[in-house]
């Protein structure tokens, strides 16, 4: 029945020049959660509404599903689409349409018209009038209310005719896209997923970093954060996930420093490195799934010490997050089962039994100095050696 689809979009903060990469980052971005789905789509912009119509067969369930992803949707309006054959062929088509949409008819409505296309025989007025009589004479009972109606039944008059009345609710945020870039330092945790996913949410499209520390962690460790690459993808469009050799940085650490320190300093590489892909990559920030007292290395103080590597903003919006809210979100976006897999973690391989919980920023510094330059050759290294993979 439903052939095509109404978005809604907030559009708060998006007049004047913005309107248009609003607009355009969100079609840009709808074409891409629907190039999956089965069917073919056309998405057009008219009269500062977006519509987006299925061209033949598609399946319904999985095209809204899909559009349940796309950020900056605040609605989504399934619409009919009636050829234009005359008045009383549309009162048919309405009494039909709420006939389908709503089995249990015991409820109040009222019809919405709007012409786009004045020279339409009748007035909006008159159009809500004589459909309302026509949906009342069909079903007593129903009821008209205008304040508050429980069926807001929408009639636009255009080159066809829409009628919709059903919302369904869009994710919200921003198109991914009109907020610049940032580097995701993705691990295969349950965290990091869901903090891309928070910061792709406010338009803010997704570059990652991964630490990859063969032979300690096997190919199906990277296998998984490519899979949740992909996961995030879904929402934030395609994800360009950089995978860095860490083994040898990880080992010399591990031979030159105190091991209560190696967690921190370990953090303190993987921060440095990603800043480098960050900057050469044109992304406006980093992004990390830490959040406060966690773990050892998730403490303020050693928070002070990660932080203070990188010239580039760092945004943890899991900040203040319980692990138990976390867990929800990620099972929400379809992270969580994927996470859980229980391959090896870089960073827990050379974990100490008792890492230090408030860092001292001084003896950090001191302790890094015993790297000398062979890090520096490393990380080299690892830069040139780094493979991209595309995640969508
Ligand atoms: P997560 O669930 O995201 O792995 P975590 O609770 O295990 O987080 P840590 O291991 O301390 O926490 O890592 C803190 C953050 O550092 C992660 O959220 C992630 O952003 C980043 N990180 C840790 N390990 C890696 C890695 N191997 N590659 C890329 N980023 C990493
Ligand atoms: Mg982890």
């Amino acid at each position: 029945m439903f052939t095509a689809f109404l978005i809604k979009y907030a559009e708060i903060g998006i007049k004047g020049k913005n309107r248009h990469l609003f607009e355009d980052a969100l079609m840009h971005q709808i074409k891409f959660a629907l190039k999956k789905c089965e069917g073919k789509f056309s998405i057009h912009k008219s009269q500062g509404r977006i519509y987006v119509e299925a061209q033949g067969e598609f399946d319904y369930d999985e095209t809204v599903k899909s559009l349940k992803n796309v950020f900056g949707i605040s609605g989504i309006c399934p619409v009919v689409y009636v050829e234009d054959e005359g008045f009383e062929k549309l009162c048919d088509t309405v009494v039909r349409y709420i006939a389908d949409v709503y089995p249990d008819r015991e409820k109040t409505f009222k019809v919405h018209a709007r012409r786009a296309r004045k020279d339409y025989p009748k007035e909006s007025m008159e159009i809500n009038a004589d459909l309302g009589e026509a949906i009342l004479n069909a079903y007593p009972e129903m009821s008209v209310d205008v304040h508050d109606p429980e069926i807001l039944l929408c009639v636009e008059i255009r080159e066809k005719i829409y009628l919709y009345s059903e919302t369904i609710p869009g994710p919200g945020g921003m198109p991914v896209g009109t907020g610049g870039k940032a580097m995701l330092l993705l691990s295969g945790g349950i965290d990091s997923p869901v903090a891309g996913y928070m910061i792709a949410k406010r338009g803010v499209k997704i570059d990652a970093v991964y630490f990859h520390a063969p032979p300690y962690t096997s190919e199906r460790a990277k296998q998984k954060v490519v899979d949740l690459a992909r996961i995030v993808s879904a929402y934030a469009g395609p994800v360009w996930l950089h995978v860095i050799n860490f083994t040898d940085i990880q080992l010399y650490i591990h031979e030159k420093c105190p091991h209560e320190e190696l967690t921190i300093i370990m953090r303190r590489y993987m921060m440095r490195i990603a800043e480098h892909i960050a900057m050469e990559t044109g992304c406006l920030g980093l992004i990390t799934g830490e959040s406060i007292g966690q773990v050892a290395s998730q403490t303020l103080n050693s928070l002070i010490a990660t932080n203070e590597v990188c010239e580039l903003p760092v945004y943890r919006p899991l900040i203040g997050f319980d692990k138990q809210e976390i867990v929800e979100v990620a099972q929400k976006i379809g992270t969580f089962e994927t996470s859980i897999l229980p391959y090896e973690d870089c960073c827990t391989i050379f974990v100490a039994k008792h890492p230090v919980t408030k860092p001292n920023v001084n003896i950090i510094r001191r302790h890094e100095h015993n790297l000398d330059e062979g890090i520096e050759e490393l990380v080299k290294t690892a830069l040139e050696t780094k493979e991209l993979i595309v995640a969508e």
